[in-house]
């Protein structure tokens, strides 16, 4: 009965600085948003010393409170007593304040956990689109891309020796980031022909030696239209020291040794890896913007985009046919040079559009382009078929004529027969006969 009572009066009085110290938590309660769990995670240090004083002011003003389902306490040691009550009663404020909402989950990656191994299942219709995409890229709309001519691969010096083509290659894409196949072309044919030769008598152009004479200031000027030029001039040099020191002035032989190069990223390491004048080894997918941006378009990197070109990589040696490792950047650089822009992709133009194989097509492009061809179409079939008529008109033409041809040398032929059969007649008739014959005609006359 005396601990009902007591436990009544103490409620009340732990009610009322309850509801004062947590004024200011309710009102945020009504609102829990993240600013306001930002407000009050920075003002957690106040909080702590106002219940503390709630708790300080209970226990000044009665005896020990306690909170419904706690377990009866020996009373015996005050102190203990006090922290006790003030424990309580910061549990029950703690009760009142919002808690803060879990963190979500961090999104989960295309990643087996325990292998870190690639998981990606190959697109169903994978083939077919590829089939449908190098079509594209040899003889339809994205033929003849810039990478086709100025790619990196293809401005090492045919007559160069195999190391300086090498160092040429590794060059080109040293320059590449960042800038256009055109712009990039032009900065290698400036090093190609005017980087000065190291020493009197030696051939200027691109090699190492060169590389390593020539003046900062002067290599800056010569790629000065490259993007970030100033950084890649610095990175060359750099790169030239390294090559002579540690790789017998040739470049490394491992995707390992080329990334460890100033500005080399595995992007780069992969091209010059496996490029005709590089190493000419495949041993993974060069991955640049175009190749990230289209495959996460055609959803060919599992069910979630990736997010850098690293992922997409790695997502794509899991399921591509090792054989198109090379080919694939080939391909889909040309494709988004040409069709799949960056911006304004054209894909009223774009086969895996018109045909219904790419997820990502523009819909009002393609109807449009359907529309296009349709019509294309249409003035092909009368522009044909206006060519059949006339071709057919010209054939009745002709055998009109030949038909009256034939019918006049037919009758030039019975003409000449009935001539001929007279004389036959003539000859065959003997001579009083035709005496007679002749004296009748000219009785008849006379
Ligand atoms: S249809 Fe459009 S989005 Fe798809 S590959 Fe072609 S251009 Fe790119």
């Amino acid at each position: 009965m005396f601990r009902m009572t007591r436990s009544s009066r103490l409620a009340g009085q732990t009610s009322k600085y309850f509801d004062a110290a947590t004024s200011t938590t309710a009102a945020t309660s009504r609102r829990l948003t993240r600013s306001s769990l930002a407000r009050l995670a920075a003002s957690t240090d106040e909080e702590r010393a106002g219940k503390n004083a709630v708790a300080d002011a209970a226990l000044a003003s009665g005896p020990t409170l306690r909170t419904p389902g706690e377990q009866d306490v020996d009373d015996n040691d005050d102190d203990d007593d006090d922290d006790k009550a003030r424990r309580r009663i910061r549990r029950r404020l703690d009760g009142a304040r919002p808690q803060p909402r879990p963190r979500p989950q961090a999104r989960p990656q295309n990643h087996r956990p325990a292998t870190g191994a690639v998981t990606i299942a190959p697109p169903t219709d994978w083939e077919e689109m590829y089939a449908v995409a190098k079509e594209m890229r040899l003889h339809g709309a994205a033929a003849n891309a810039a990478v086709d001519t100025m790619g990196c691969e293809r401005l090492a010096q045919r007559g160069a020796s195999a190391r300086d083509r090498r160092f040429q290659t590794l060059v080109a894409l040293m320059l590449s980031s960042q800038t256009k196949d055109t712009v990039n072309a032009e900065a290698m044919a400036r090093l190609q022909n005017e980087l000065p030769p190291y020493k009197a008598g030696a051939p200027p152009g691109l090699n190492l030696e060169n590389m390593l004479a020539v003046d900062p200031k002067l290599l800056n000027e010569l790629i000065g239209k490259v993007g970030f030029h100033n950084n890649k001039t610095k990175y060359l040099k750099q790169t030239a020291e390294i090559l002579r020191r540690d790789y017998g002035s040739d470049i490394p032989p491992t995707i390992q040794g080329l990334t460890s190069l100033p500005g080399v990223g595995p992007k780069m390491a992969h091209l010059c890896m496996s490029a005709e004048h590089g190493w000419n080894r495949v041993e993974g997918i060069g991955v640049d913007v175009h190749v990230h941006r289209i495959t996460n378009l055609w959803g060919w990197n599992g069910p979630r985009p990736t997010r850098t070109p690293e992922e997409t990589r790695a997502a794509l040696e899991s399921w591509l046919p090792r054989d198109r490792w090379k080919e694939i950047n080939w391909l889909l650089v040309g494709l988004g040079q040409a069709v799949c822009l960056p911006v304004g992709r054209r894909c009223g133009d774009c086969e895996l559009g018109l045909r219904g194989l790419c997820r990502a097509a523009d819909r009002a492009k393609v109807n449009e382009g359907r529309r296009r061809r349709e019509k294309g179409g249409e003035v092909k079939r009368e522009a044909k078929a206006a060519e059949q008529v006339k071709a057919e008109s010209e054939l009745d033409g002709d055998g009109e004529e030949a038909k009256v041809k034939a019918k006049a040398e037919e009758d030039e032929a019975a003409g000449r027969e009935g001539v001929k059969e007279e004389a036959d007649e003539k000859k065959t008739q003997p001579e009083g006969t035709v005496k007679i014959k002749k004296e009748e005609d000219a009785d008849v006359d006379g």
